[in-house]
């Protein structure tokens, strides 16, 4: 029998995005914590942007962080990368 040659029949696979997109879902629900300010400008409106509680993402393989404006108006999203 060439077990590892044989493919079950019919067997849902994720696609690795929602494979990913669900292990990150999972990973925020366990670090729900405040946003914090983190000293960066926003690029649009000039208020001070938060770190994201999102955990972290590779990004090109460097580690990179979620960041937000609260600025109800402005709503900028994006990404920084980490110094350590
Ligand atoms: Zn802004």
């Amino acid at each position: 029998m060439e077990v590892e040659q044989v493919k079950e029949k019919g067997k849902k696979l994720f696609t690795l995005q929602q494979f990913n997109e669900r292990a990150i879902e999972i990973f925020n629900l366990s670090h729900d914590k405040p946003l914090s300010k983190n000293g960066i400008e926003c690029p649009i409106c000039n208020n001070e942007l938060l770190d994201s509680n999102f955990g972290y993402e590779l990004n090109a393989g460097l580690m990179t962080k979620k960041v937000l404006c609260d600025n109800y108006n402005c709503g900028y999203e994006g990404f920084r990368f980490l110094l350590n």
